[in-house]
């Protein structure tokens, strides 16, 4: 197999090339002419996420994740809600990470039981606490590799053997690494998510999702997805197409910058605590340098001091824009509580970690020096 940076160049492009195009042309057609197809889901149309535009991403992805199959979707969450709706029955219960994304949390917590659905949420961290969570309905397990907004790395390994021992279908959401810092197929998760809004396309310019993995899996769920309508139009399909090229040198980057930041505010006096896997004493580090090949480019931090310090210390930065999401080229910066994590019940909120005055970085492609001066005239403001 070619590194993943040929791969995000090559896998997947038409061949050959359609008019000799050197980039993948967008086919805005919703409706293509009937050449025989044998069942309604082979007739080629937007909503069945299969024109020439979807095929093209699908082989891309999986050929980037090493995974049999994928399955572009109209964004982060519908990727999520596919997946489950389509893999649970009334009744069934997934065992998921405490922390996680606060959308996903809201579906389980929110959706779920007008469905019938359970949810037991677990400390991802603590894999002997899983078994007594388990039910004889519980048919998946979900993690986040690295979890938004506290970077915690669960035990993913564990996650994988837990799946295989106990008949699940393990699930993990891999925005914050991307394919490039880690590949869930390769340590045998059975799905992976992703909300493409964010790392694989990178321009902070569409709201797309895709779902990677098995190949009798992805087939269910791209029916359930064909059912609930939730496809990708073919110009954001485009968009993500193009963006997905430059994953590999924009994600290496944000590596080393947001690493550089982390040392920085972890040694800064006004800090008290800064949460990211690369730092020496962070405690998903052993995890994460085991198994992932960089340690991404997100982390959240505490200061010392309540609230208002916080908003002081964002007021006074000039390069992050304080908004929500994240993985764009942009350095991104918000407090988890007032967007992200706010439909999550404060006690929750708490009994998770999550702060009020916890901020979150999503560190774009900015000059490493030119953030780390930012903070530090920052930090000396407020
Ligand atoms: N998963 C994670 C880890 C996220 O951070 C987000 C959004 O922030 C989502 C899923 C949902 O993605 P989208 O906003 O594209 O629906």
């Amino acid at each position: 197999m070619t590194g993943i940076d040929t791969r995000l160049i090559h896998a997947g492009e038409p061949e050959p090339r359609i008019e000799g195009a050197v980039s993948m042309p967008i086919f805005q057609s919703s409706t293509f002419d009937y050449r025989g197809e044998g069942s309604y889901y082979a007739l080629r149309y937007i909503r069945l996420n299969n024109t020439p535009n979807h095929v093209a991403l699908h082989a891309k992805l999986a050929a980037i994740e090493g995974a049999q199959a994928a399955l572009v979707t109209a964004s982060g969450m519908a990727a999520v809600s596919t997946t489950l709706i389509s893999l649970l029955a009334a009744g069934d219960r997934v065992m998921a990470q405490d922390c996680l994304y606060g959308g996903t949390h809201d579906l389980m917590r929110i959706e779920f039981p007008r469905m019938n659905l359970g949810v037991d949420f677990v400390d991802g961290g603590n894999a002997a606490s899983w078994r007594e969570n388990l039910t004889a309905r519980t048919r998946a397990i979900y993690v986040e590799t690295i979890s938004n907004p506290l970077m915690q790395v669960a035990d993913l390994r564990a996650a994988v053997e837990f799946a295989r021992a106990h008949g699940l279908i393990s699930i993990i959401d891999n925005t914050f690494a991307s394919p490039v810092n880690f590949r869930p197929a390769g340590l045998g998760f059975d799905l992976s998510i992703h909300s493409g809004t964010k790392y694989l396309n990178g321009h902070s310019d569409i709201v797309a999702g895709a779902i990677i993995g098995r190949a009798d899996l992805i087939a269910q769920i791209n029916r359930t997805l064909g059912h609930l309508g939730a496809s990708l139009d073919p110009h954001a399909c485009f968009l993500l197409h193009r963006g997905l090229k430059t994953l590999g040198v924009r994600v290496r980057y944000q590596n080393a910058s947001a690493l550089a930041l982390a040392r920085y505010l972890a040694a800064h006096p006004k800090v008290a605590s800064v949460n990211y896997p690369g730092l020496e004493n962070d405690p998903g580090h052993a995890r994460a340098r085991e198994l992932f090949d960089g340690f991404g480019g997100m982390m959240s931090f505490e200061l010392r001091g309540d609230v208002a310090a916080a908003e002081a210390c964002l007021d006074h930065l000039t390069l992050p824009i304080s908004a929500p999401s994240l993985g764009g080229v942009e350095t991104l910066i918000t407090r988890p509580v007032k967007t992200s994590h706010s439909g999550m019940p404060p006690t929750e909120r708490e009994r998770a970690g999550i702060r009020e005055g916890l901020i979150r970085l999503s560190v774009g492609l900015e000059a490493t020096e030119d953030l780390i001066a930012d903070f530090a005239r920052a930090l000396e403001a407020c």
